[in-house]
């Protein structure tokens, strides 16, 4: 087990991977004034298929009775306001977007994560920000849910501090801060691209590009997301899953298009949606179990991305859940096609509490991932605890987030998201003995039932 020493003034520090993780980190770093940070990435920021890179992303503080999650976003919320203001005096469009979320469950009953989200908000002194509404309110104030109501769901609270983020455009924003704070950036699919780590026995010196150059460093940072732990060996600390997301384009007439009051939304189970954008995107997505895409050689999961693969869609079950989920939630889609589709990568830790530590078998390398498909809200908050982590200062965040051995009860901690039993194992995509697993085409992808 080797120790970790924080890096002294003047340190070197290299940064895999500008993502959310990486950037926020980079910038926190950046705002000490003594360390000389590195930046490498395979691509330029935003990077095409990183989690981070996103038309939105929800940010709320709703999280059962995970109440760090729910702290770390009360804490994070100021932070999007300040960046809200900085990109109005630069004339640019907010990158947080504050609609409120509306939380629902069926059959005149809270679920136990909105029960548990609501007692911790209050208890937490926030109580003012929830307002728990009746069905006839659900449909005056959000006309756009009146089907959903009338086909069960029917009980729900709105969260009025919750709602979205750009997500692409907040990286855009947090890298040009990086770059005004003098933060270097080798991005490249040769020259960023990190092949390896430059080490004398576990004694980590800098990383190996594909290029085959070799950057020396005080300190490595591997904040790759989903790509983690297919890079550094992490036993099964990391796995990655593949996440489903669907756009519709709803017809000029349809609510979703003219109706301008929309929150964001969640629905048991584990579906959640977007308000539609201003050019017309109504976007659904499924925070579950995912799927797998195993690689050959060790058994480890990859993403599989349309960067790689540019006609990828999703698979056909996911499809299908979709469907039959939205052919009561939002019935009106019914007779619309899916216009976009994308599977997008979690780094999903064994208990959805993010993995930023030290190695225990290497020295000078503290890993930054771990995601578990909730990370983007944090982006403006999330770096500074991490950089605490580089520094060596312990903390709740450092103690929860650290190498650590997980029992299979506190799995699934993340109580929005659909998977509650640890036993469950994601289907591998395109496998040859599963129709289910294998991508849509576009005639899957078309309406369900003929356009009326
Ligand atoms: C479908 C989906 C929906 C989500 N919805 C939400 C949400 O609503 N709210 C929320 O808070 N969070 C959400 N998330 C989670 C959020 O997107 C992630 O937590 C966050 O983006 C993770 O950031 P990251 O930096 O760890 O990973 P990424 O953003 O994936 O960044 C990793 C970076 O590492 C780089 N990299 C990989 N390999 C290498 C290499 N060999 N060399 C150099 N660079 C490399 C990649 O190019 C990439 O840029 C969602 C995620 C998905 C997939």
């Amino acid at each position: 087990m080797s120790t970790y020493t924080p890096p002294p003034s003047g340190s070197r520090i290299i940064i895999v991977g500008a993502g959310a993780f990486g950037l926020s980190t980079a910038y926190a770093l950046s705002l000490k004034k003594k360390y000389q940070i590195s930046v490498f990435d395979r691509y330029q920021v935003p990077v095409p298929d990183a989690a981070s890179t996103d038309i939105s992303k929800v940010v709320r503080m709703d999280y059962g009775l995970a109440t760090q999650n729910m702290q770390l976003m009360i804490e994070g919320l100021p932070l999007w306001e300040q960046w809200n203001k900085e990109r109005a005096a630069q004339g640019k469009t907010p990158v947080f977007h504050k609609t409120g979320a509306v939380f629902f469950s069926k059959n005149g009953q809270y679920s136990d994560y909105g029960i548990q989200s609501m007692q911790s908000i209050r208890e937490a002194g926030y109580g003012h920000v929830i307002e728990e509404l009746t069905p006839q309110a659900i449909m005056e104030r959000f006309p756009h849910f009146k089907l959903a109501v009338e086909n069960g769901y029917d009980t729900a609270y709105f969260n009025k501090e919750a709602g979205w983020c750009d997500s692409s455009e907040a990286i855009k924003h947090v890298y040009e801060k990086c770059v005004n704070n003098g933060i270097q950036f080798i991005l490249g699919a040769n020259t960023g691209c990190f092949e390896k780590l430059y080490r004398q026995e576990n004694k980590v010196l800098g990383i190996q590009t594909k290029d085959q150059k070799i950057h020396r460093a005080d300190r490595v940072i591997i904040a790759t997301g989903p790509w983690t732990a297919s890079l550094i060996d992490l036993g099964d600390k990391l796995t990655a899953t593949g996440q489903i997301v669907i756009h519709f384009k709803p017809p000029a007439s349809s609510i979703f298009s003219t109706f301008k009051n929309q929150p964001v939304w969640s629905a048991d189970p584990g579906f959640y949606g977007f308000p539609t954008t201003t050019d017309g995107k109504l976007k659904v997505a499924l925070h579950s179990l995912g799927y797998y895409n195993l690689r050959e050689i060790d058994g480890k999961s990859v993403p599989r991305t349309q960067v790689t693969h540019q006609d990828d869609t999703i698979p056909l079950k996911a499809l299908k859940e979709f469907r039959e989920f939205l052919a009561k939630f939002f019935p009106q889609t019914t007779s619309m096609d899916v216009y976009y589709s994308r599977v997008c990568w979690y780094s999903d830790s064994q208990d959805s509490n993010f993995l930023v530590t030290p190695h225990p078998g290497l020295e000078n390398i503290i890993i930054a991932s771990g995601d578990s498909g909730h990370g983007m809200k944090f982006l403006p908050v999330v770096g500074l605890k991490i950089a605490q982590i580089v520094e060596g200062i312990e903390s709740d965040y450092s103690r929860a987030w650290g190498w650590r051995e997980v029992n299979s009860d506190s799995a699934a901690f993340d109580a929005m998201r659909a998977c509650k039993s640890a036993d469950m194992k994601p289907l591998q995509l395109e496998d040859t003995n599963n129709e289910d697993t294998k991508m849509c085409t576009a005639q899957d992808l078309k309406a369900a039932v003929p356009r009326l």
